[in-house]
């Protein structure tokens, strides 16, 4: 991985985590994963994917979801997440 490339899109998830639309999208919301409700301090900003495997900081590859499902997903593989959210809709 690119680390330049890396380092841009970090950037720009901070530009987009100050943007209109982006405080629009956590006021009153809910975790996209677990749906649990959240708030402008408990929401964080995920990358469906992630810039690690190339995952670009744009409207259409972030979603909004809690410190705990942000935290587990970076602990686990795509394919390990993809089953651990199988879980939670059953
Ligand atoms: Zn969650």
């Amino acid at each position: 991985m690119d680390e330049s490339f890396e380092k841009k899109e970090k950037e720009a998830a901070r530009a987009l985590k100050k943007s209109q639309w982006w405080q629009n999208k956590i006021h009153n919301s809910h975790c996209y994963y677990c749906q649990i409700p959240l708030n402008q301090k408990t929401a964080t900003m995920d990358h469906v994917l992630p810039i690690s495997k190339g995952g670009k900081s744009v409207k259409n590859n972030v979603v909004v979801c809690c410190k705990k499902c942000n935290s587990k997903k970076k602990d686990l593989s795509l394919i390990e997440w993809e089953e651990h959210l199988k879980q939670l809709k059953t």
